[in-house]
């Protein structure tokens, strides 16, 4: 015991110190945002390891990222005054999953040196087994069927557990056999999926009770953050780590004394009186019941996985599923001011479904700026005016005060509204990162388009070639490339030349033959194009015209749709371009602005991957019908999709901690059509006290302070100014000729409502979310 508290804990306040302190039993920390989960995980991680409780290696912590991760270590060495040696199994669920698989894969019919398979990968062997089924895979899509098992994985479930009616819809009802077939086909290629890095631990502990013991007496302690976010295939292995039960603990204790003897992994490192403390322990555990260490942190109103399987009811039964649990709230707020606070609280509390919390700070100013809410005509100014705000914080002519660029982030719902901020940046010379994913201009299917565009212009670009001669799929494959490529050295002319060449003779079997010979009368027609087509509609025919459109709207997996926005507005950004040529030398440009760790930079990410992150300033654009909340989300109807929005909302104004500018435009430019918008619902729902309207602070001029008549919520508390803009009602009023008024060559288009794709990260990686 300890007669002075150490001073990791002195600053913290009563209730996240009990959180700290409490280390013995469950603990559940259900508390808002900025209320110091993280770090009370933290500093309990440093407490465990000074009080000699535990060896960093039997501690078990689980982030959502492994940035979290490596972030998290960082801190428990700072708390505890030096770096902490091990801690192996401080990681994403995923990174700490593989880690326990390789160690006992001959269970579950693997090799230790089983691979994980890539979504490409995946997909492939899916279509494989459609086919051999005997199944149309373009009725079928392997896509499909691939995001089907992610779901079913998600929830844990075996090819004998899914629902009857999920194993009809797919396949002429034949599901269930091909997610056996995919099972068994893993096997017998030593790999496994994602999904199986926890599946197959949760499989392999039921089977082998006394391995699951062993991992009972190595995690002494475990910790997750972000709770709120686990889906029910991490929540039932969770358990099954932690919940000791009382029969197998008496067996343990009966048949295993050695086993309190053995030595942890990394001795060395640990605290002198840990293994006196350890056998204490263990003296008092085989006396009673055991008690299970486990301590949770996360907020149901941050809940913003639901549609990728997350079950934010795992918080509700955590009281249940541990009896005795601690559950400890936080309510003082550490991180926003008072009007950031009161905005998303305000917000939030047009949620039906939550525990419902309260939340207050200390951190209040007189000075402090309301949140700010900016009109913009169309999101190309938006961007502009951003940039602008930006220069201003940093000139220090917005409040007097010079600010980082490091301190500034800006948080978007779908990843397409990147590409407008990243290029208005790039011409301002203004540094920024993608965070989370690719930059614009880095993602595949722009990549693969830009390929197309570069071969148009210029047709000794073999690297463009080669990567598009087969993308859609063509029947190209790699030994014709082969030959080409032989061929196009042993002359010393360009591939696609070469391609031309040897259509001419019968080195090619008909079929390639002929499907080679299109693509070369494809890209002679597309570059005789070059000098009369604006690069646009150029851009637009050669991704219709190659298939390379179709290849993703034919694909129905869950990012296809995300795909088919960027292309979209990749296309779009080329309208006032001069030329592809020119097009193609100023991405050029953007993809060599450098990227790198420690440079000042403003962040762009979404508003999934913001979660648990803070910034200064935060810039939250696009706060429009359809973007946010998302068309989906509305197209469903019910409450829950939008009040998941909702909650992200909630989640992106919490990241700031001074200042907070929202933005919404009044048209927004989709693939060259006008979708005239309406301003955000969760606009209207912000409370007046805490939030100031913009005035014409950006081009495009003031805007209304009329009636209330737009408002659709929140009758209680009326925002007086309505974002009823003059320039939305002009668009209402007559779209064809606000558009020919004001942008020229685009008229008399219909607007169209068109979907926009999923935000979020893009695919998994073994790098955590
Ligand atoms: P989120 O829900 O967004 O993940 P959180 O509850 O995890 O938030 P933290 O990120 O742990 O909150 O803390 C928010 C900020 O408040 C951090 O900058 C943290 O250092 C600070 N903080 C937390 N507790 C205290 C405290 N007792 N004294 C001073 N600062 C604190
Ligand atoms: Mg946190």
């Amino acid at each position: 015991g300890q007669s002075r508290s150490p001073d990791y804990l002195s600053g913290l306040n009563p209730e996240q110190r009990e959180a700290v302190e409490t280390t013995e039993g469950p603990v559940l920390v259900l508390a808002g945002a900025g209320t110091g989960k993280t770090r009370v995980l933290t500093t309990r991680i440093a407490h465990i390891l000074e009080t000699g409780r535990a060896y960093p290696s039997q501690i078990l912590a689980v982030t959502f990222t492994n940035k979290a991760a490596r972030e998290m270590k960082e801190r428990i060495g700072l708390l505890v005054g030096g770096a902490v040696e091990g801690m192996p199994w401080l990681g994403t669920f995923h990174s700490i999953g593989v880690k326990i698989l390789r160690r006992h894969a001959e269970l579950v019919g693997l090799r230790s040196d089983f691979s994980i398979l890539d979504t490409d990968d995946i997909i492939r062997l899916i279509k494989q087994l459609i086919q051999a089924e005997g199944l149309d895979d373009k009725r079928w899509p392997a896509r499909q069927f691939a995001g089907m098992i992610d779901g079913w994985k998600n929830k844990g479930l075996d090819p004998a557990q899914i629902p009857e009616g999920d194993a009809r819809a797919f396949g002429n009802g034949r599901g269930r056999e091909l997610y056996t077939a995919y099972q068994n086909r893993l096997k017998s290629l030593n790999a496994c999926d994602f999904g199986d890095l926890l599946l197959h631990p949760i499989r392999m502990f039921r089977a082998n009770p006394d391995i699951l013991r062993d991992y009972h007496d190595r995690f002494r302690y475990i910790l997750v953050d972000e709770y709120q976010d686990t889906n029910t295939a991490q929540y039932m292995w969770l358990r099954l780590l932690a919940q000791r039960s009382a029969p197998s603990r008496m067996t343990r204790d009966q048949t295993g004394a050695q086993a309190s003897d053995r030595r942890p992994d990394d001795i060395s490192s640990a605290p002198a009186q840990a293994s006196a403390d350890r056998r204490d322990t263990a003296a008092s555990e085989s006396k009673g019941r055991p008690t299970v260490n486990i301590c949770c942190v996360g907020d149901d109103d941050q809940s913003i996985y639901g549609w990728r399987g997350a079950e934010v009811d795992n918080i509700l039964r955590f009281e249940k599923d541990f009896p005795g649990a601690k559950v400890i709230k936080l309510e003082r707020n550490y991180r926003s001011t008072e009007h950031i606070l009161g905005a998303a609280g305000h917000l939030i509390a047009h949620n039906e479904g939550r525990l419902g919390k309260t939340l207050f700070t200390e951190r209040t100013n007189p000075d402090d700026q309301k949140v700010m809410v900016h009109a913009a005509w169309d999101s190309e100014e938006e961007a502009r005016a951003v940039g602008e705000e930006i220069e201003r914080l940093q000139r220090g002519d917005a409040d007097g005060k010079n600010h980082n660029l490091n301190d500034m982030a800006i948080l978007v719902r779908a990843s397409f509204q990147m590409r407008e901020f990243e290029d208005r940046f790039v011409t301002l010379g203004l540094n920024y990162r993608v965070i989370g994913g690719p930059r614009f201009y880095e993602r595949l299917e722009v990549r693969d388009a830009m390929a197309y565009f570069r071969l148009v212009c210029q047709p000794a670009d073999d690297l463009a070639f080669e990567r598009i001669i087969n993308t859609p799929k063509r029947g190209l494959g790699d030994t014709t490339v082969r030959t080409l490529h032989d061929y196009a050295r042993a002359r010393d002319i360009p591939m696609l030349a070469a391609a031309a060449d040897i259509c001419e003779t019968d080195e090619l079997k008909p079929k390639a033959r002929k499907s080679l010979w299109d693509v070369v009368q494809n890209f002679s027609r597309w570059s005789q194009r070059l000098e009369t087509l604006p690069p646009n509609e150029l851009a637009e025919q050669v991704l219709e015209e190659s298939g390379y459109t179709d290849m993703w709207k034919n694909d129905k997996s869950a990012e296809a749709p995300g795909r088919l926005d960027n292309l979209k507005e990749l296309v779009r950004s080329m309208e006032e371009e001069e030329s592809m040529r020119a097009f193609l030398e100023r991405i050029a440009l953007v993809m060599d602005a450098e990227q790198n760790e420690s440079m000042d930079a403003v962040s762009i990410m979404t508003l999934h991957s913001a979660k648990g992150l803070e910034f200064d300033t935060v810039f939250l654009p696009g706060w429009e019908e359809g973007l946010f909340p998302h068309q989906r989300a509305l197209d469903e109807g019910g409450r829950s999709g939008l009040e998941e929005e909702r909650r992200l909302a909630y989640v992106g104004l919490t990241r700031a901690k001074h200042l907070c500018h929202i933005w919404f435009v009044s048209n927004r430019r989709i693939h060259g059509l006008w979708q005239s918008t309406m301003p955000s619902r969760f606009l209207d729902e912000l409370p007046n006290t805490h939030v100031e309207v913009a005035e014409s602070d950006t081009s495009y001029g003031g805007y209304g302070r009329g009636g209330y008549g737009q408002s659709r919520f929140d009758k209680a508390e009326p925002f007086q100014n309505s974002y009823s803009t003059p320039g939305w009602k002009r668009a209402q009023a007559n779209k064809t000729d606000a558009t020919r008024d004001n942008w020229g060559n685009r008229s008399g288009h219909a607007v169209e409502r068109i979907g926009y794709g999923e935000s979020g990260p893009r695919g998994k990686t073994i790098e955590g979310e």
